[in-house]
C-alpha cells in the first residue's frame, strides 16, 4: 500500500485530478500495490475554507509524504491579496526545493491529431530560480515597482542550481538518445544565460556518450516546429523551459497530452503542464491525458526508488499502456479532434486497464 497526497486545485483540476485518481487506483489494484489518498484542501476552494490557497494543514501532510498529484490552479483569478505573490504551486516547489521539472512530449497514437507526430522530446526545466522571479527570492518576490510607471524583475542564475538541473538532463538523455541541447540567449543575455550554457557544457564532460550543444532559446523554438525530430532533451532555465514546453506539448497533439513531474531527490510531485483552463472547466471536455500520465510519471519514478518498486513501474507501463489503447481505438477529447467527454475517455482508460 503507497500513501499519495491529492491536491486537487482550480478550473478543470478537479474533473481532471478525479479521473487520474480512479485510473491509477485501478492500476495499482491490479498491480496489488493498493493505494491510500490523502485529500489536501489547495486553491480557491482552500482560499475559501482556510483563508489561503496553500493552508498550514496541507504543507504540514505534506511533509510526510514522499509523492502527491496536484492539479492546476488558478491564481489569476483568485482575490487581489493573493496575486502577485509566489503562486500556489510555487509555494510548494519552494518548500520541497523540487528542483527538476520533467516535461516529456511525445504523439501517443496515430488517431490523435498531431502538428509533429514525430516529436519525442523531453524538456528539462530548472524549477526554482532563473527568470520567474516570483520563486528566486529568499524572501518575497523578484519583481518590483519603484514607480507606477517602471516596473523590474530580478533574474537569479547559480551555479549549483544549473549543476544540479545539467545532472538531470544528461542521466535522462543518457537512457534516451543520447542528445542534450541546452536553451540559452547568450548573444543579449550573456552573464546570466551564459552561466547558465557554460556550466551545463561543464557537466557535459561527464557524460562522454552524450551528445551536447547550444541553441538560442529562439531559434530553438523554430527549430523544434521545422525540425522537431533533431531534439532529445533540452535543458532550460524555468521560464524558457515553460515556453518551451507549451510549444513541444502542442506540437505533440495539445496541452492536454502534456504530462509533467516536479521532483526534489526525495520527493516528486505529478502535475499537467497545462494550467487550470478556466475557459472549460465543469464542461466535462478537459483532456485528462497529461494528468493520467504526470501520475503515471509519479509511479515510475516512485518505483525506480521504493521496496514494492517493480510492481509501481509496471502500474506505471499500465496506465501508459491504456491511455494509449484508448486513443487508438479512436476515443479522444476536443482538443485533440475527437468528441469524448472526460468522463467518457476515463471510463474508456478504466475499460483498457481491466485485465482480460
Ligand atoms: P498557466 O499560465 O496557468 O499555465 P495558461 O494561461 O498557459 O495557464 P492553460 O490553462 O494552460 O493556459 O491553457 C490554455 C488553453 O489550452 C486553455 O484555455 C484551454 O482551452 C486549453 N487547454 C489547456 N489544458 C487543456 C486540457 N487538459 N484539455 C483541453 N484543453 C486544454
Amino acid at each position: 500500500m503507497i500513501e499519495l497526497g491529492v491536491l486537487r486545485g482550480d478550473g478543470i483540476g478537479p474533473e481532471i485530478v478525479s479521473a487520474t485518481t480512479q485510473v491509477v487506483e485501478r492500476a495499482l489494484d491490479a498491480a496489488a500495490v493498493g493505494v491510500r489518498w490523502v485529500p489536501l484542501p489547495f486553491g480557491r476552494q482552500a482560499i475559501d475554507e482556510f483563508g489561503t490557497p496553500v493552508p498550514d494543514v496541507t504543507l504540514e501532510r505534506l511533509d510526510g509524504l514522499t509523492g502527491w498529484i496536484i492539479g492546476p490552479h488558478d491564481n489569476a483569478g483568485y482575490p487581489e491579496q493573493f496575486r502577485g505573490t509566489l503562486s500556489p504551486g510555487g509555494v510548494i516547489r519552494k518548500r520541497y526545493n523540487l528542483f527538476a521539472n520533467i516535461r516529456p512530449a511525445r504523439a501517443l497514437s496515430k488517431s490523435v491529431r498531431a502538428v509533429c507526430p514525430d516529436i519525442d522530446v523531453v524538456i528539462v526545466r530548472e524549477n526554482t530560480e532563473g527568470f520567474y522571479a516570483d520563486r528566486n527570492m529568499y524572501d518575497g518576490a523578484g519583481e518590483f515597482m519603484p514607480t507606477a510607471d517602471v516596473a523590474l524583475a530580478v533574474a537569479v542564475f547559480t551555479r549549483a542550481a544549473i549543476e544540479r538541473i545539467a545532472h538531470e538532463a544528461f542521466r535522462i538523455a543518457a537512457t534516451r538518445r543520447r542528445s542534450v541541447t541546452i536553451a540559452h540567449k547568450t548573444n543579449v543575455l550573456t552573464r546570466t544565460t551564459g552561466l547558465f550554457r557554460d556550466t551545463c557544457m561543464a557537466v557535459a564532460d561527464q557524460y562522454p556518450d552524450v551528445e551536447v550543444r547550444g541553441e538560442h532559446v529562439d531559434a530553438l523554438a523554430a527549430l523544434l516546429v521545422s525540425r522537431p525530430t533533431q531534439f532529445d532533451v533540452i535543458v532550460a532555465e524555468n521560464m524558457f523551459g515553460d515556453i518551451l514546453s507549451d510549444l513541444t506539448g502542442q506540437l505533440s497533439g495539445s496541452l492536454g497530452m502534456a504530462p509533467s513531474l516536479n521532483a526534489s531527490d526525495s520527493k516528486a510531485m505529478a502535475q499537467a503542464s497545462h494550467g487550470a483552463a478556466p475557459d472549460i472547466a465543469g464542461r466535462d471536455v478537459a483532456n485528462p491525458v497529461a494528468m493520467m500520465l504526470s501520475a503515471a510519471m509519479l509511479l515510475r519514478w516512485l518505483g525506480e526508488r521504493a521496496g514494492s518498486g517493480r510492481a509501481l513501474v509496471g502500474a506505471a507501463d499500465a496506465v501508459e499502456h491504456a491511455v494509449r489503447r484508448t486513443l487508438d481505438a479512436g476515443l479522444s477529447t476536443p482538443d485533440v479532434g475527437g468528441s469524448a467527454g472526460t468522463r467518457e475517455f476515463t471510463d474508456g482508460v478504466l475499460t483498457a486497464l481491466r485485465p482480460t
